[in-house]
């Protein structure tokens, strides 16, 4: 509880969320942002949400969305009905898209993975690296942006698989100005100096969904009223693409809070794999909610 009212100031009528993906089971990690989220809420006199991101309709299922409302109740967490779950308004995200590629800041991508991994060897055989993201991804490389158009007609005509991506070098040259976000994670209020150019053309909508993390977080949160966005600090970096994207639809900015991760016995990240962090398999084996408390270190 001391971190929770440590990282968060007192605002008025503040709106927190907590936005799993149901790709699998909840773990250690979701629990501590969970808690986080609705005891900050509680504090303030604030609403917790509750969202289900979904996009992926490859990879999420019912039964992983049941074990959110599972876990979550387990836990003693409350949320307001109706929960937004992203794959209802699919068609809304295709809408944003669409303005965006009316304005001219988005591109068909088709280069598939293994493309994007073959330009980069044979860039990199010259002895230069080529560019990667905070995540340690290559940048997309331009070629996509260099077609002619009667070329990139003929692709979409043909049915082709495709992303679509944001021309980062076009969208920061709208907006001319430097991006900031107010950060209040790790127990001090500061501006942080947004950086989106670091990760070159961001994935907008997806070759196999049908919107992207980025485009649908954004709509959602602004959708929503969210106000206080409290998450893991391994999406620190992807606020940078948030503040961009809010920029160019004209949303507002939320207070972000990035809290510390919960990491495995090897030092890294928990992944929804980790079947011994799982907070079902954590509950078969007699603990109780308290116990996760203590476990994730509140
Ligand atoms: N859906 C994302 C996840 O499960 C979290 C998104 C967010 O909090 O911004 O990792």
């Amino acid at each position: 509880m001391a971190e929770s009212i440590m990282t968060s100031p007192l605002r008025q009528n503040s709106v927190f969320r907590f936005a799993p993906s149901p790709n699998g089971p909840l773990h250690l990690g979701h629990a501590l942002s969970a808690f986080l989220n609705h005891d900050m809420a509680f504090a303030q006199g604030g609403q917790f949400l509750l969202r289900i991101e979904d996009i992926d309709l490859m990879r999420c299922t019912p039964e992983f969305e049941q074990g959110i409302y599972e876990d979550l109740s387990w836990l003693g967490l409350k949320w307001p009905q109706p929960v937004r779950r992203q794959s209802d308004h699919l068609s809304h995200y295709r809408e944003t898209l669409d303005r965006l590629i009316h304005m001219g800041l988005v591109y068909p991508a088709f280069m598939s993975r293994g493309e994007i991994k073959a330009f980069v060897v044979n860039y990199e055989r010259a002895g230069s690296a080529w560019p990667r993201d905070p995540d340690g991804a290559p940048l997309y490389p331009p070629l996509d942006k260099r077609r002619a158009p009667h070329e990139v007609e003929a692709l979409l005509a043909s049915g082709v698989k495709h992303a679509w991506r944001l021309d980062m070098e076009k969208a920061l040259a709208r907006v001319g100005e430097p991006l900031t976000w107010n950060e209040l994670g790790q127990g001090s209020e500061r501006t942080i100096e947004a950086d989106p150019g670091a990760w070159g053309d961001v994935v907008l909508s997806r070759s196999d969904a049908p919107s992207s993390y980025h485009l649908s977080v954004v709509i959602d949160d602004a959708l929503q009223g969210v106000t206080q966005v409290v998450r893991g600090l391994d999406l620190f970096h992807a606020t940078s693409v948030h503040r961009l994207i809010q920029w160019l639809l004209d949303l507002p900015a939320p207070d972000y809070s990035h809290h510390r991760l919960i990491v495995g016995p090897d030092g890294r990240k928990l992944s929804k794999s980790e079947g011994s962090t799982g907070l079902s398999a954590l509950r078969q084996q007699g603990h109780t909610p308290l116990d996760i408390r203590r476990l994730v270190g509140l």
